[in-house]
C-alpha cells in the first residue's frame, strides 16, 4: 500500500473524511480547534500537489435531520484562516449544491461539504448514500481517526468506490496507525503499559490484549479499588466495582502465568470526601479506614512506578492515576507524566492516548515531550483491545 506522500494529486479532486468535530460554544464559535489545525498539512500538501480538496465531517449529533446548532457552516470562516484560503461550502453533503460545487472545482480549490449526520444513512453505513458521497471526488483519503471504530457511510463503506490506487490515509491516520502498531506489533521489550482511569469495565479488553504484549502494566486510578478490594483489602469509600472483582482476580493470575508484571499502587493519596479541599493523607493500599477514599497514586507509589517506566524501550499510556482534575490529587498522574518524558528523552517509544491521560499530558504542557498522542480516544481504545477498525481495514481493502 502506498503512503499518503507517494501519492500525487495533481489535476485530482481528494475526497477528504476529516473528523472537525470540533467543540462550540452558544455564539458558535469554536473553543478548541485541534482537530481543525491536525489535518491541514493534509490538506497542504493535495493543494501543493495541484489538486482541489472537497472536506467532509459530522459534527455533533444531530436526531433530526438538519439542524442549525449543528451546520459545519459555522466552521467555515476559521478554516479559511487555517488554510489561508477561502474555503467554499455546499449546504448539504449530497444533492445540486454538492455535486455541481465539486463539480466546478479548480486546482488548488476547497470545498466543506455540510454535516453527514444530517442524513441517517451516514452513520448506519448506508452503500446507496455512500456511493453518492463517492462520485464527488476522485481519489478518497481517510483522515478522521476519531472516527476509525465506525463502519460508517464516510469512514468506510465509500472506500470500496475507489480502486486501492485511489485511496489512501491522510497524515493524522498515517502517523496514528504507524505509531499504534510501532507499539502493538513492533514493541522494544521492557514494554509497560500504563492503564488508569475510573473504571475497570471500560479497560478490561484492552488490559487483556496487553497481557500478550506488555512486559510490565501499571493499574492505576479508580480502577486499582476494585483489584484491592478483590485481594480482600480495606478501601474506605474508594470507587470499585463489585461485579467486577472476579475479573480483577483473573487478570492478576493471567498475569502471573504469563509472566507479566502487574504494579499497583503501594500507597495512595485518601480524602475524607470527594472535593480539593477535603482533609488528605497518605495510607498504604488496602488499608484505607471507612469514611475515607481513595484518589491519588500516594508517595512510594509514584517513585515505584517511575522506576518501572525509566527501565522501559516502549510505553503506552492510557488513562489517569488519580483525579487529576482537581489539583490536591494530580501528583500522581503527574509523577507518571514526568517519568514518561524523562523515559522519552533516554530514547523509549511513548505513546499517550485517550482522552483523559491527553487531557493531563497537555494541562501538564507535556505534550511535545512524549513521541506521539493520539487523538482517537475511542478509535485507540479499541486497537489496542486488538478489533480491527473498519475505517482502517477499508483503505488497506482488509474485511472488518
Ligand atoms: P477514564 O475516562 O476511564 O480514563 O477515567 C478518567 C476519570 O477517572 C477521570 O475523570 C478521573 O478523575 C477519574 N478517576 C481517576 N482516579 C479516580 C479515583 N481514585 N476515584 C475516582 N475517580 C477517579
Amino acid at each position: 500500500m502506498s503512503t499518503f506522500n507517494d501519492f500525487s494529486f495533481a489535476g485530482k479532486k481528494a475526497l477528504i473524511r476529516v473528523d472537525f468535530n470540533v467543540p462550540l460554544n452558544d455564539a458558535f464559535e469554536i473553543t478548541d480547534d485541534n482537530r481543525m489545525q491536525a489535518t491541514v498539512p493534509t490538506i497542504s500538501k493535495i493543494l501543493k500537489d495541484g489538486g482541489s480538496v472537497i472536506l467532509m465531517s459530522h459534527l455533533g449529533r444531530p436526531k433530526d435531520g438538519p439542524t442549525e446548532k449543528y451546520s459545519l457552516k459555522h466552521i467555515v470562516a476559521h478554516l479559511s484562516k487555517l488554510l489561508g484560503i477561502e474555503v467554499q461550502f455546499a449546504n448539504d453533503c449530497i444533492g445540486a449544491d454538492a455535486v455541481d460545487k465539486a463539480a466546478a472545482l479548480q486546482p488548488g480549490q476547497v470545498l466543506l461539504l455540510e454535516n453527514l449526520r444530517f442524513y441517517k444513512e451516514e452513520e448506519k453505513g448506508d452503500v446507496a448514500f455512500a456511493e453518492k458521497l463517492a462520485k464527488l471526488g476522485d481519489v478518497y483519503v481517510n483522515d478522521a481517526f476519531g472516527t476509525a471504530h465506525r463502519a460508517h457511510a464516510s469512514t468506510a463503506i465509500i472506500a470500496q468506490f475507489f480502486s486501492p490506487a485511489n485511496r489512501t490515509f491522510g497524515l493524522v491516520m498515517e502517523g496514528e496507525v504507524v505509531s499504534a502498531e510501532k507499539v502493538l506489533h513492533a514493541a522494544q521489550k521492557p514494554f509497560t503499559a500504563i492503564i488508569g482511569g475510573a473504571k475497570v469495565s471500560d479497560k478490561i479488553l484492552i488490559i487483556e490484549n496487553l497481557l500478550d504484549r506488555a512486559t510490565d502494566i501499571i493499574i492505576g486510578g479508580g480502577m486499582a479499588y476494585t483489584f484491592f478490594k478483590a485481594q480482600g483489602g480495606k478501601i474506605g469509600n474508594s470507587i470499585h466495582e463489585d461485579d467486577r472483582m472476579p475479573l480483577a482476580l483473573e487478570i492478576l493470575a493471567k498475569a502471573k502465568a504469563k509472566g507479566v508484571n502487574i504494579h499497583l499502587p503501594i500507597d495512595n493519596i485518601i480524602a475524607d470526601k470527594f472535593s480539593n479541599d477535603a482533609n488528605t493523607q497518605n495510607c498504604a493500599s488496602g488499608e484505607i479506614p471507612d469514611g475515607w477514599e481513595g484518589l491519588d497514586a500516594g508517595v512510594e507509589s509514584r517513585a515505584q512506578f517511575a522506576k518501572v517506566i525509566l527501565a522501559s524501550k516502549t510505553i503506552l499510556w492510557n488513562g489517569p492515576m488519580g483525579v487529576f482534575e482537581m489539583p490536591n490529587f494530580q501528583a500522581g498522574t503527574k509523577a507518571i507524566a514526568d517519568a514518561v518524558a524523562e523515559a522519552t528523552q533516554n530514547g523509549a517509544f511513548s505513546l499517550v492516548g485517550g482522552g483523559d491521560s491527553v487531557a493531563a499530558v497537555n494541562q501538564f504542557g507535556y505534550h511535545d515531550k512524549v513521541s506521539y498522542v493520539s487523538t482517537g480516544g475511542g478509535a485507540m481504545l479499541e486497537y489496542f483491545e486488538g478489533k480491527t477498525l473498519p475505517g482502517i481495514a477499508a483503505i488497506k481493502g482488509e474485511v472488518a
